[in-house]
């Protein structure tokens, strides 16, 4: 499956990053992803969101992001870059720690600076 670049609508997007940041009160799986096209070179903070509550066939997905300045891409890769286990949500490092809200609280600081927001599409 390939993901849909928001910036050329290419098939070009990838996920460079990914931390899994577990539950909340709203989802059951958050996962905060850093995403980069190779043809525009467009660069995006991404949430993965999964609920699974209610009826078995009542799965919800939730996956949107936003296109954000390359040094903002960086100081979040440098980050997450840290993480011994970026699949572990009970991970207790530094980036665990300081993006455990981060796909509720970066995307309203985003979307506060202005940050265009895209929802990722996928196709087979
Ligand atoms: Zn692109
Ligand atoms: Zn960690």
């Amino acid at each position: 499956m390939a993901l849909v670049c928001p910036g050329c609508g290419r098939t070009s997007l990838r996920v460079r990053k990914r931390l899994e940041l577990g539950p909340d009160a709203r989802w059951d799986e958050n996962a905060l992803q850093l995403v980069g096209c190779s043809v525009c070179s467009l660069r995006g903070v991404a949430c993965y969101q999964e609920s699974r509550r209610g009826a078995l066939d009542d799965e919800v997905v939730h996956h949107h992001g936003w296109i954000v300045p390359q040094d903002e891409f960086r100081r979040l890769a440098k980050l997450v870059a840290q993480c011994p286990n970026p699949g572990d949500r009970r991970c207790g490092c530094e980036a665990h720690v300081a993006l455990r809200g981060a796909c509720r609280d970066l995307g309203v600081q985003y979307e506060e600076s202005g940050c265009d927001t895209f929802v990722i599409r996928y196709v087979r």
